[in-house]
């Protein structure tokens, strides 16, 4: 058939060219959320430091405009302990942040802080020491003060803690590594913390403009961080 009748191509034209309106990205925040309207909660895992909590605190706030708040206290769930080399398994502590910790403390985020050694199952390693842990685009994030601390002052202690810190909430917040431009906050660590030493902490520009888009919320254009009001000192 060579011909079809007007009515019907005009039907058919009707229908396949009417650009459908492009499907507004999804955000996790509805427009107009401001990012000290996002709380991020910290979770104490056993006790820590008040000193530690405020500095991730400060921290999290000047890398991201977030509100940040500690949590009370609770002990380090015994299903996350790892025997035989007395260590706590960090994916068991993000599933318990999940269940026990998201549902009822209304954060946005939650970051466990913890100050004993946490690990996971890395390539063939069977438990890999770790500075901290997030699940990808998530809720929850987990870091552990007990690597950086070998042979350190207390500062660097705490800088590399906060960075840590900003660095796991950026996967939360669905960042995967980065190593395109170097000090970035999303930097691969691979496997030494010397690579965190050499990091900003806060979102280079195309790590903050990935963040907004996910979230639908302008963050704070911050180059550097101001470790003398985030440390206190
Ligand atoms: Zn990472």
């Amino acid at each position: 058939m060579d011909r079809v009748c007007p009515a019907v191509l005009a039907l058919l034209v009707t229908f396949t060219s009417i650009p459908s309106a492009p499907a507004a990205p999804k955000t996790r925040f509805p427009a107009g959320t401001r990012a000290a309207d996002i709380d991020v909660c910290l979770q104490p895992l056993g006790k820590v430091d008040r000193a530690v909590l405020t500095a991730v605190e400060r921290g999290v706030t000047a890398a991201y405009g977030f509100t940040a708040r500690s949590l009370a206290e609770r002990p380090l769930p015994a299903a996350a302990y790892y025997k035989p080399r007395k260590r706590w398994r960090a994916d068991k502590l993000l599933d318990h942040l999940v269940a026990e910790v998201v549902p009822g403390a209304g954060c946005d985020l939650v970051l466990g802080v913890t100050t004993s050694d946490i690990s996971v199952t890395k390539d063939e390693h069977r438990d890999w020491g770790i500075l901290g842990l997030a699940y990808l685009d998530s809720q929850v994030a987990v870091i552990s003060t007990f690597r950086t601390k070998r042979g350190v002052s207390r500062r660097t202690s705490l800088m590399r803690t906060v960075k840590v810190a900003t660095h796991e909430l950026g996967h939360a917040l669905g960042l995967d590594h980065d190593d395109s431009v170097a000090g970035c906050m999303m930097n691969d660590a691979r496997g030494t913390v010397k690579t965190v030493d050499a990091e900003t902490g806060v979102p280079c520009k195309h790590e903050r403009e990935a963040i907004e888009s996910t979230l639908g919320v302008d963050l704070p254009d911050v180059t550097a961080m101001d470790w003398r009001h985030v440390l206190g000192r």
